[in-house]
């Protein structure tokens, strides 16, 4: 199914994520995570692309087992280190498996990287451009509520985000973020220019202190205080971060959907106990 008619109704829905195993020899205990997760009935299921583009088999792997579980796939593409044509490759391959949700993203630029030539595509909506001439697929993109940590300013990254969504986005899935007026501002903004695809809004439950340092230096997003004053007081205890992560995702989410956002996205990290922790604490709020 496609994700465009799954979320074209006022309905909310939540979907989760996971990323593939870096080695075949672990793509069954992958598989597992994806069984366990399907319990908690996800709306659809996204799926990661290694960095470098060199486990894109893998991403194909684990999509068809979402899709074996009875549960709509969103594989994850990028395009920057992979030429042209081992991008085409990739989506016919994506094609001929079932797949017809792709979330077409640029890719982070790697250290000492010398920029694309022609023989490769340097920003995501090249990307988008090339799947929707191969095919009927459902394609989704990336979008910054705190801009794009590349981005000169708001401005500019918010023109070429309605550059990509001219080229035929479908929806937009966001960055983390752990602030929601930071969400709603931007929602506002995309309303101004023009940019009327359904968001999805990325939430990122942090259950280990640890995490932050990574999600700050890929993201760049801001943490409030009142998160900050949550990691002070339980980032030494995993039990208890845990459970507070939990809760204030689960939060955030309920605000959201009070705020009239209904499709949330959470980063769930091959952590099926986290989604469904989360769905338990959501309740009867997902089904109003
Ligand atoms: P683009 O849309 O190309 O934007 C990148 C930068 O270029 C922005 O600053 C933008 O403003 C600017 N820009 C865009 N178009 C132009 C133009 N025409 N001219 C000049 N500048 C332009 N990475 C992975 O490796 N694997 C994943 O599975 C993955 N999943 C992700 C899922 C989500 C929901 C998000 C938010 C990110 C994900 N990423 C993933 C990270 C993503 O690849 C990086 O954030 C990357 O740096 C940007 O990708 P993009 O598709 O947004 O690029």
């Amino acid at each position: 199914m496609k994700i465009k008619d799954i979320i074209k109704n006022n309905k909310t829905t939540v979907s989760f994520e996971v990323f593939p195993p870096k080695e075949w020899s672990k793509i069954e205990t992958t598989k597992a995570v994806v069984d366990e997760m399907t319990e908690s009935h996800p709306a659809f299921m996204s799926v990661t692309y290694g960095a470098a583009g060199t486990t894109s088999g893998f991403t194909t792997e684990i999509a068809q087992e979402i899709l074996s579980k009875g549960v709509t796939p969103l594989a994850h593409l990028t395009c920057l280190t992979s030429t042209r044509d081992k991008v085409r490759h990739v989506v016919q391959e994506m094609k001929e498996t079932g797949v017809e949700n792709i979330l077409a993203l640029r890719g982070d630029i790697p250290e000492g990287f010398t920029f694309p030539d022609e023989q490769y595509f340097e920003h995501a909506y090249q990307l988008i451009n090339e799947i929707k001439s191969m095919g009927d697929f459902c394609i989704g993109g990336a979008c910054y509520p705190e801009v794009h940590p590349e981005s000169e300013n708001r401005v500019t990254d918010i023109e070429y985000l309605k550059q990509k969504v001219d080229c035929g986005v479908d929806f937009l899935t966001s960055q983390m973020f752990f602030d929601n007026n930071v969400f709603f501002n931007f929602r506002e903004m995309c309303a101004i220019k023009g940019i009327n695809v359904p968001l999805i809004a990325g939430i990122m439950p942090v259950t280990k202190a640890s995490q932050i340092t990574r999600i700050i230096k890929l993201s760049d997003c801001t943490l409030p205080v009142k998160f900050e004053k949550i990691v002070e007081r339980f980032g030494e205890n995993d039990n208890a971060m845990k459970q507070a992560g939990i809760v204030y995702a689960a939060e955030q989410i309920i605000d959201l959907m009070a705020n009239g956002v209904n499709n949330i996205h959470i980063y769930t990290m091959n952590k099926p106990d986290v989604a469904a922790a989360i769905v338990r604490e959501l309740g009867d709020i997902i089904n109003e």
